[in-house]
This record gives structure tokens, C-alpha cells and sequence, in this order.
């Protein structure tokens, strides 16, 4: 028989596609990464876990690879400039980074500094995010974009920027926010850069399309920008606008609506210079997608049918052609995008704990004289199947757990009863399942049995806090374990997190052609940790994580390349997540007055004789040492719980943490 192989685990997992030459498998069967897209031997994932260990930071982590952030600005930057060339296109690349992508100083940093070549640019869509923009060290020809609603203090920050030298341009959103520019301006002395956002008909694709549209909630009508200009014309202000802005959404899976809206916002462009003015960018917004999947298919939002030079090409291309036929000069261009810059740097690893496998209990399914027949009949269906009758038994398997449960609610049947009932229910499914190949047809209830019965892997994560977008929009992205790529993934698995919400779970993961209701993975192992990679995990989940059941922020490490070293890498900072403490002082709970009032109970129970002083002491250390200053997920140790369960004196068997994978059940003749 054929042993797995690496290639046989980059196929199952489709991590050609999706990787993107930035992720790829060792020979030893890591998980590694290509920060240089395809370039180099790759920094093993397992050994900067190790690193991690050693480290003693605790898991969850997200580990930032900030190599791939400059190559991805970089990858931009330099698409733009060969299609400029080769279209002899008139007009310069300015591109700028929203930072509500992924606000985090560093990830801002990098992309300032890799961009600092092409003078790229930030954008702003909030109070906070401008103040920070604001005070970047940028090339004083990079752009600021200010966009998003704003009052007073926005807009007075961002003329406040322009009179310290930076080309900060207003958008303005809405007309009322030009009134106020042209006030602003005046008490600051300034001649204020403005941009005026437009709405388009053309609307994105999948998720993210209500940004776009005529009744989108950002932008001037057609009406409101004429109406705009002759202000701007009667304040003597018409040569302050300087940009005219779109944006249609995120994610555009479709090439043909990024052509749609570049050619109508380009049209619109025109007209404005046929009218006169001299409008120098044109800005696109954000929307460059990410191809999650790897299909490379306008499939919902998880992929996109492009690549990032043809969206280039695109872009270009359409203005140039509108320009062309209108007789106007190319504007400079402008864009926002973030997702495409940020998302394939950061992957967040969790280590899984245990696996629930359905209908698999330590319960004695031995025979008994005074078992109810249910049971017996349910014992007959099991012994008794075959090829022949296996839809049959299966049917009547249901049935038969059916009457069991009412009996059960009507008192007629003991527990043990009811266990053996349900044990035997799942040991029949679990043959069906494996013998249905071999059915001429095979009806949906037996289909949806690969769903039933897989295993739930416990991870230490909370989806709320680290993938909101998965909770909130079913997003999908790459799930995959980091090592073992050597080993067949034989178990058919769903994960579920550690919060205490159903809605904590991930049942639906990325496929080449579908969306797969299992992923498949390895047995545990007793004593070793599996690790997991949350992959793509860079735009937008970094930000929007809640803090639901109290988690908070994970540990997170950023790694670079260096070639000099061992691995090819090295860490350069660790930053820590967050402790019981901080999230609990967000909530107005105060460190010190909890362990004031634990400590006042402890010392009323030393009082009554029930805790020794001693003891009374460990339990305050613990308290505040462990819990209040300790990590707020799960501190997995194999050795230390197989050490604990052996001191109870049973053994760790199926279904308990750190094992999965009971024999399988035959195949029929
Ligand atoms: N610009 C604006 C105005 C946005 O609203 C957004 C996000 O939706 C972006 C840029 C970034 O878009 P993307 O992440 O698709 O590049």
C-alpha cells in the first residue's frame, strides 16, 4: 500500500492554491512560510513554536511574519509601475494603506517603511485612527486620506496636518462636511486639499456590496457633487479639489466589477476636467480581494477570480481607455487597499486539547437479563448487518432510538437502558457511514452522517475574540494542523473553542469546488500537543475581536527573516496578550480589590478553623499569582493532566482530553 506523503497533505489541504507560494510543507512535514513568496528554504513553523515554548508564552499565539507585509507592499508598488510603463500611462501610483485594516503600530510601521520608496500613504476613516496617522513619520509626498464621517476636531486635525507639511486631502462624505472644511480652513489659515467621495451604481460583489450603490451611506449624489463644486467656485476654492473618491467594498470577488466601477468613476473624472477642473488623483478605494480558498473563482467571498497584477491591469487600463476616448489627462491614481496588504501576514496557532466523538462512551453494552427489548433490538440491528439490509437496519435504527427517548421521557426506561440504546445507535450509523460507498443510492439522512459523526476538536481559542468574521459573516479561511504532514489525517474533525457559547465552533472550512462540513486531521496523541494554523488571519480579525466570555487579546510574537540564523528567522518581540487582571479592570473590576475581598473570606475561614493559616496563604498566592496575573486561556500541559488523571487511577482513555481515534468499526461483505 502507498504511504502518505507530503504532496499527498499540500493536495488534501489545497495549500498550493491558497498559499500562494507564501506557505508551503517541509520534508519533515511542517508547515512552513515563504515571507518572500516562493523564495528561500522557508521558516519552520514547528520550530518557532518550539521557540515559543521555550519562551514560556502561552497559547493561543499569533505569530505576525513582517516580511510578508513589505513584500506585499512592495508587490503592489511594483505591479503599478511595470503596467504604467507598459501602458505608457501618463499619470503616477499613490497608493495608501487604511489602517482599520489592521491598526497595530507595528503592522503600520512596516508598511510605512517597505511604501517609503513609493511614497505610499495612509488613510484614516475615524478620530483615533487620524490622530495616530497623523503623527507617522511619512515621506512628505506621501498622501493622508481623511475619510469617514467627521466633526470638528477631525477636520481640524487634518488641516492641523496639512499646516505641518502633510498632504492630508479631506474627503468629504457628505455635504455638510464641506461647509465646515471650508470654515475650519479659515480660522487655520489654510488652503485646505480636498477630496470629494462619489457614489457609484456600480455595487462590489458578496458580502461587502452595500458599500457600493446608489444608496450607499457615504458619498454625494450626482446632484450633491455639482452642487459642491459651485460652492468650492463661489469660496474661490475650486483648485483645492484635488481627488475624487470611490470605493464600491471590499473583497470584489468579481474582475469584471472592479473594470464596472474603475470605468464609471474614471467617466465621472472626466466630465469634472472637461468642466475645468483640475482634479489630479483619482482614488478606487479599497476592494483588491484575497483568494481564501484558492479557487480562484468568484465564489462567494472567499475567493476572487483575479490576480493582484490583472486587478492592476485593470484599473489602469480602464482609466486609460475612459481618459483616452474623453480627451482628459490620466489622473495620478490612488488606492486603499488593506486586506490584500495585511491579510496573508498573521497566523494564529492554537493547540487542540481533546476530541468529542460521538456515541463512543465507557458504557458496559454488555447484555443483561433484565435489559428492556428495546435494547435487544437494537443489539439484533447491530449483529445482524449486511450489505443487503443496511439502509433497512439503519432506518429502523432511528426508530428504535425514537421509541427508546419517549419511553425514557415517560419513564420507562432506566438510564443504563438509554445508554446502551444510544451506544448501539452510533456504533450502526458509524458502519453505515463507512459501508455507503458501496450503496446504489444513498439518501441524504445517511449522507448527513459524516456530519454527525465527526469529531469535535477541542481548541484553546475563542472564535469571538480571534476570528469574529468567521462568527459574525462566516468567513472562511485556511485551517490547517502545522505538523504531521507526513501522517495521514484519518480523522474527519469540526473544532470548537473554549468559550461557553454553541456559536464558538468551526463547521464549515474552505474547499477547492464546495465549502467542507469536516476537516480532516490527525489522532491525538497522549502526551503532545497538535497545533493548529489559522491562516489569512491578518485583515480586519485582528481588530474586531470582542470580548466575550472575558478572553481578550493573545500572545502574540513577530518573527523576521535572517538568514544568518540556524532557522532562517528570528523573534524580535514578544508582545503578551492579555491577563485575568487587564480584562477584568476593563470591565471596572479592580485588581487589588479582588484579591482584598478573596483574601477577607480566606482569613474569615482560617478564623473559623476550617482552611490552616498555611493553606490560607497558598490559596491568596494562587489566586493572585495564577489567576489574576495568569494568561486568560488555557494553560495545556499533556504531561501535567496525564499526571493528574493517573493520581485518580483510572485510565485516559477514548474521549478524554489528548486522545481521539477508537478503532474503526468493519467493513461489510
Ligand atoms: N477604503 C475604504 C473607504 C473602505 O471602507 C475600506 C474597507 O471596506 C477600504 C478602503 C479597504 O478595503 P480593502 O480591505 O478591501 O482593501
Amino acid at each position: 500500500m502507498r504511504t502518505w506523503g507530503v504532496s499527498d497533505s499540500l493536495k488534501m489541504y489545497n495549500i498550493e492554491n491558497w498559499g500562494d507560494q507564501y506557505f508551503s510543507i517541509n520534508p519533515a512535514g511542517n508547515l512552513t512560510v515563504h515571507p518572500k513568496r516562493g523564495e528561500g528554504m522557508g521558516i519552520d513553523m514547528m520550530s518557532v513554536i518550539e521557540e515559543i515554548r521555550a519562551q514560556g508564552l502561552g497559547f493561543p499565539v499569533l505569530i505576525r511574519f513582517q516580511d510578508i507585509i513589505r513584500h506585499r507592499v512592495v508587490a503592489l508598488n511594483e505591479a503599478y509601475k511595470k503596467t504604467i510603463s507598459e501602458l505608457n500611462y501618463k499619470g503616477r501610483y499613490q497608493g495608501v494603506y487604511p489602517i482599520k485594516v489592521n491598526q497595530m503600530r507595528e503592522v503600520v510601521e512596516e508598511i510605512i517603511d517597505a511604501g517609503r520608496p513609493y511614497n505610499y500613504g495612509l488613510e484614516a476613516g475615524s478620530k483615533a485612527e487620524l490622530a495616530a496617522v497623523i503623527a507617522m513619520n511619512l515621506p512628505p509626498d506621501a498622501l493622508v486620506i481623511c475619510n469617514g464621517y467627521k466633526d470638528y476636531s477631525v477636520l481640524k486635525t487634518a488641516l492641523m496636518g496639512l499646516k505641518l507639511g502633510k498632504k492630508v486631502i479631506v474627503v468629504v462624505e457628505k455635504l455638510s462636511e464641506l461647509y465646515q472644511v471650508i470654515a475650519i480652513s479659515r480660522e487655520l489659515s489654510v488652503i485646505p486639499l480636498i477630496g470629494i467621495r462619489t457614489k457609484l451604481y456600480t455595487k462590489g460583489s458578496g458580502r461587502w456590496e452595500n458599500s457600493g450603490g446608489e444608496f450607499a451611506k457615504f458619498g454625494l449624489t450626482t446632484s450633491e457633487l455639482l452642487h459642491a463644486i459651485n460652492v468650492l467656485k463661489q469660496e474661490g476654492l475650486q483648485d483645492s479639489f484635488k481627488l475624487l473618491h470611490f470605493h464600491i467594498g471590499s473583497q470584489i470577488s468579481h474582475i469584471k466589477t472592479v473594470k464596472e466601477a474603475v470605468k464609471e468613476g474614471a467617466r465621472i473624472y472626466a466630465k469634472l476636467r472637461q468642466m475645468g477642473l483640475n482634479v489630479e488623483f483619482l482614488d478606487v478605494g479599497g476592494g483588491l480581494g484575497v483568494d481564501y480558498d484558492g479557487s480562484r473563482t468568484s465564489f462567494e467571498s472567499c475567493s476572487i477570480n483575479y490576480s493582484m497584477p490583472e486587478y492592476v491591469d485593470a484599473v489602469v487600463y480602464s482609466i486609460q481607455e475612459i481618459c483616452q476616448s474623453e480627451e482628459v489627462q490620466e489622473p495620478n491614481i490612488v488606492s486603499e487597499s488593506g486586506r490584500a496588504i495585511v491579510a496573508h501576514h498573521s497566523v494564529l496557532v492554537v493547540n487542540s486539547f481533546g476530541s468529542i466523538e460521538t456515541g463512543v462512551a465507557p458504557a458496559n453494552l454488555e447484555e443483561t437479563a433484565d435489559e428492556d427489548d428495546v435494547v435487544k433490538e437494537m443489539r439484533y440491528l447491530s449483529q445482524n448487518l449486511s450489505m443487503k439490509n443496511l439502509l433497512e437496519h439503519f432506518h429502523d435504527a432511528l426508530q428504535r432510538k425514537e421509541e427508546a427517548l419517549s419511553m425514557f421521557k415517560l419513564g420507562f426506561l432506566s438510564l443504563s437502558d438509554k445508554a446502551k440504546v444510544e451506544n448501539l445507535f452510533w456504533q450502526i450509523c458509524r458502519i453505515v457511514h463507512k459501508n455507503s460507498a458501496g450503496l446504489k443510492y444513498v439518501p441524504d439522512d445517511v449522507l448527513d452522517l459524516s456530519k454527525y459523526l465527526a469529531d469535535m476538536y477541542l481548541c484553546n481559542f475563542s472564535l469571538f475574540q480571534s476570528v469574529p468574521d468567521h462568527w459574525a459573516i462566516q468567513h472562511l479561511f485556511p485551517i490547517i494542523p502545522l505538523h504531521r504532514h507526513d501522517e495521514e489525517p484519518i480523522r474527519q474533525a469540526t473544532l470548537v473553542d473554549i468559550t461557553c457559547d454553541s456559536d464558538g465552533k468551526v463547521n464549515k472550512f474552505i474547499d477547492l469546488r464546495d465549502i467542507r462540513e469536516t476537516l480532516p486531521l490527525h489522532p491525538l496523541k497522549q502526551n503532545e500537543p497538535y497545533y493548529m494554523g489559522f491562516f489569512m488571519m491578518g485583515a480586519y480579525q485582528d481588530i474586531m475581536g470582542d470580548l466575550h466570555n472575558l478572553f481578550g487579546r493573545v500572545n502574540e510574537v513577530h518573527v523576521f527573516l535572517d538568514e544568518t540564523e540556524p532557522g532562517g528567522y528570528y523573534i524580535e518581540e514578544v508582545i503578551k496578550g492579555n491577563n485575568v487582571a487587564g480584562v477584568l479592570s476593563w470591565i471596572q473590576y479592580s485588581a487589588t480589590d479582588l484579591e482584598k475581598r478573596i483574601k477577607e473570606q480566606i482569613d474569615g475561614k482560617v478564623r473559623e478553623g476550617v482552611i490552616k493559616p498555611k493553606e490560607g496563604v497558598e490559596l491568596q498566592n494562587f489566586y493572585e499569582q495564577q489567576v489574576l496575573y495568569g494568561y486568560t486561556y488555557m494553560d495545556i500541559n499533556p504531561e501535567k493532566y496525564q499526571r493528574l488523571i493517573a493520581s485518580v487511577g483510572v485510565s485516559a482513555g477514548q474521549n478524554s482530553d489528548f486522545s481521539s481515534g477508537q478503532p474503526n468499526p468493519g467493513m461489510l461483505n
